[in-house]
């Protein structure tokens, strides 16, 4: 039978699971453990660290999803980022994305380097500043694209070029616009890593990370680290991503066409200073993310004239809550400076633009029109 639409395979994954008495919905295998019917035998599974069928038939759905070969489950985006690297050699040199999840900096400037990788960060919408970048011990390339928070887009295709030539593991943070609209894979990538949190769960309930990789050497590696470090996601969380990936498509496309009215509102208040949004045609890389993504997302950053301006617009909202994290049906406003990439060194932070008036939206999916009513009360002088 031909592969499944990706809004029926969020529902129905490769159409092959089937459960028992014929639930419709997977069972919680809330089990530890599985007894073996004999000496040498067992039923599939054995230790729910290693694996457990509801967080198999969760693997095998974002597998599915993404286009890749293999996924494992972890606990948390993070958890899934720091796992990933136990393919590289301590001595391995990284080319990442100069604007990055700041979690992720924090684990690759103390913990990456502690057990012995290296990191550069460079801008990679211009693919030549990984080719100026490159050293001998060279083994990797992280990109984000879209990235946090200031939405640069990498050209992946190009991205592989170098990494084909070099040999080097792509890997690619693929949260921001989630396998509903970008398969990494596809474009090369040979690691995707995913915050589950975010629009895979969709709820702002669960914490939850994936690694999908796209072969089976990659796979064996990882299933390896992955049974020995043990950051295996509960029976109970994958139960409650496999419940909300069922309904991503249709919040995705909520998402953005709130995300699209929003930005071109935001262009015109005469308090935003600046807008970053991949689906205005301005945008740098909107060309790029048409030719390699299939959306624009619902990510928004944004200036206001002012930190003062910045500080009220975070006190005054109402609908719309002043929180961490994206991605979910709720509207939430972030202020990275102090949040999400408060460890980023500040000269670092600044020189990307996330200044003291920088502004991050993730657009949920509540009436646009008290989204709008919302920011405006927000932006005006009191
Ligand atoms: C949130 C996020 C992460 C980390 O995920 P957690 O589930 O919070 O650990 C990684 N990358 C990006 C782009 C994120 O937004």
């Amino acid at each position: 039978m031909e592969k499944y639409q990706l809004e029926t395979a969020c529902i129905h994954g490769d159409g092959q699971q089937q459960h028992a008495y014929g639930a419709l919905s997977v069972p919680i295998y809330q089990s530890a453990t599985f007894t073996h019917p004999g000496i040498g035998q067992s039923t599939g599974y054995d230790y729910t660290r290693e694996s457990n069928p509801t967080r198999t038939e969760l693997e095998k759905l974002v597998t599915e999803l993404e286009g890749g070969f293999d996924t494992v489950a972890c606990t948390t985006g993070m958890a899934a980022i720091s796992l990933s690297f136990e393919l590289l050699e301590p001595g391995s040199h990284v080319i990442c994305s100069e604007d990055l999840y700041g979690g992720s900096v924090r684990y690759f400037d103390t913990i990456g380097k502690k057990i012995g990788l290296t990191f550069s960060y460079v801008d990679t919408s211009d693919v030549e500043n990984i080719k100026q970048a490159l050293q001998d011990n060279t083994k990797a390339l992280y990109i984000e694209t879209p990235s946090n928070p200031t939405m640069q887009i990498t050209d992946l295709r190009a991205v592989k070029e170098i990494a084909k030539e070099r040999d080097l593991l792509l890997y690619v943070d693929n949260t921001f616009l989630s396998p509903y609209y970008q398969n990494p894979i596809a474009l090369g990538a040979d690691v995707v890593v995913c915050s589950g949190t975010k629009f895979l769960s969709g709820h702002n309930d669960t914490l939850a990370g994936f690694i999908t990789v796209a072969n089976e050497e990659l796979a064996e590696k990882i299933r390896y680290a992955y049974k020995t470090i043990g950051c295996c996601l509960a029976p109970f969380d994958s139960y409650l991503i496999i419940r909300g990936i069922k309904t991503l498509a249709i919040r995705m496309a909520r998402q953005q066409e709130n995300a699209e009215a929003i930005a071109k509102w935001l262009l015109e208040q005469p308090q935003v200073t600046k807008v970053y949004y991949v689906g205005l045609p301005d945008h740098p890389g909107y060309e790029v993310n048409c030719r390699q993504a299939r959306g624009a997302g619902s990510m928004i950053s944004f200036c206001v004239d002012s930190e003062e301006r910045a500080r009220k617009v975070l006190e005054k909202i109402k609908v719309i809550s002043y929180a961490e994290s994206l991605g979910g049906v709720e509207s939430l406003l972030t202020y990275p400076m102090l949040q999400t990439h408060g460890d980023v060194p500040k000269e670092q932070r600044e020189k990307l633009g996330i200044t003291e008036n920088f502004l991050r939206m993730s657009v949920g999916i509540e009436s646009l029109e008290d989204l709008l009513a919302d920011l405006q009360q927000a932006l005006a002088d009191d």
